[in-house]
């Protein structure tokens, strides 16, 4: 069942997708912002899925599709004849691609609904051939036509698109939030959830995926370790122990192993690694503090207690450090390099 009141937090996008509803002046052309997990695509979904119900319910004061007529049923069976969700073959879209499945598409109406709704994933990956098709559609759309353009960065697009849509960002989720969610609907302990929340900065899909990831749960706990003993350790060691917390083993004696490159865990990978440091960095400061009942990682007393020598000046510098080692991850520099001088950094003999 998917339903408005299920998404938490999106007040701005929401309050956007009543008005529409309410009133029934279509919004034709949207571009849904957000990074990976910050639920673009639940939302797209549950959107059109209102826009098409045979019988839309007010529910707390918002219009909700039913999740019981032939349309809903469909939409949530993924096989709505009306809900389009544009895919590309290659590591981006052909101009081909949106041809077919969109601008020629878009000049049939409708067999079965008042509207079609075309979901575009991805929409960065729209180059400027593609834009371009896409741009005649966007101008002069036909009155049943609804684009929802979903993309993580809208840096990529056209000053001329930008200018055709209603741009909706998902914006973090307050950590309350996704502790009760966590709680309420992944059945998940309050220490741990207020883990996940913290480390998630935010984004709702990383919690979720967190809260249900094994290995994950005993990563901050890996991470605390090699803190403690990151002034004794040499640095080919230090990176090691990085590359264990975020890259599997598969077989131990493989020599695959040699070769892991932090650069191979992935970018969500990484940024949980910096979130995990940056929570740790915090804790160190909220212990100084005199407010353990508000640390993350609760079972770490001891070593907070230890790294409270550390001065507020270190302590700045440690977290503008991480700072920037995600500016850097971001701009796509040597990921092992960048994460080696980030880690040297940890050290609190200097
Ligand atoms: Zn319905």
């Amino acid at each position: 069942m998917t339903a408005f009141r299920d998404i938490i937090g999106q007040e701005q996008a929401k309050g956007h997708v009543r008005s529409v509803l309410a009133t029934g002046r279509m919004t034709h052309a949207a571009l849904i912002t957000g990074e990976t997990g910050m639920g673009k695509k639940m939302f797209a979904k549950t959107w059109a899925q209102a826009i098409l119900c045979e019988d839309r319910q007010m529910v707390f004061g918002f219009p909700e599709p039913c999740g019981k007529c032939r349309s809903c049923v469909m939409a949530e069976a993924g096989t709505h004849p009306e809900i389009r969700i544009l895919t590309h073959e290659k590591a981006g879209y052909g101009v081909g691609e949106i041809r077919d499945q969109l601008v020629n598409d878009a000049a049939l109406k409708p067999m079965i609904s008042d509207y079609r709704i075309y979901i575009i994933p991805e929409a960065e990956k729209l180059n400027i051939p593609c834009q371009n098709a896409l741009l005649k559609t966007l101008e002069e759309p036909p009155s049943y036509v609804v684009i929802m353009l979903l993309a993580s960065n809208a840096g990529t697009l056209l000053p001329t698109i930008l200018s055709r849509v209603i741009e909706l960002p998902m914006r973090p989720v307050s950590d309350e939030d996704i502790v009760q969610l966590l709680m309420k609907e992944e059945k998940v302990a309050d220490y741990h959830a207020r883990e996940c929340a913290a480390l998630a900065e935010g984004n709702v899909g990383r919690a979720i995926r967190y809260a249900g990831d094994a290995d994950f749960r005993s990563r901050p706990e890996r991470v605390i370790r090699l803190l403690s003993d990151i002034n004794d350790t040499a640095t080919p060691d230090i990176m090691e122990a990085v590359r264990d917390i975020l890259i599997p083993r598969g077989d131990d004696d493989s020599p695959a192993k040699k070769k892991r490159n932090l650069k191979d865990a992935g970018t969500d990978e990484l940024l949980s690694f910096l979130a995990i440091l940056r929570t740790v960095v915090r804790d160190i400061m909220v212990y100084k503090a005199g407010a353990p009942e508000k640390l993350v990682f609760k079972k770490h007393e001891e070593y907070y207690e230890k790294s409270a020598a550390m001065t507020w000046p270190q302590l700045f510098e440690k977290t503008a450090l991480i700072d920037e080692a995600e500016d850097y991850l971001s701009s796509n520099v040597n990921t092992e390099l960048a994460i080696e001088m980030l880690m040297l950094g940890m050290r609190t003999n200097q």
